[in-house]
């Protein structure tokens, strides 16, 4: 089982594609897809690699 890089949770069958890099080609699970897509339709800037592992207690 891989690990969403993300979140470290588990990337589940079907991982979302993280929108934090142009090419999209980090593989992340499916509520951090959600939560990046919902940080985008709030015009808030994704959270950045760089600062990854998030929890969900900090966002
Ligand atoms: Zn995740």
């Amino acid at each position: 089982m891989n690990h969403c890089p993300r979140c470290t949770g588990p990337l589940g069958h079907q991982p979302a594609r993280s929108r934090t890099t142009t090419a999209r080609n980090i593989p992340i699970c499916t509520p951090c897809g959600h939560h990046e897509a919902d940080c985008d339709a709030r015009q808030l800037p994704p959270i950045p690699p760089g600062e990854w592992p998030v929890t969900s207690a900090e966002r």
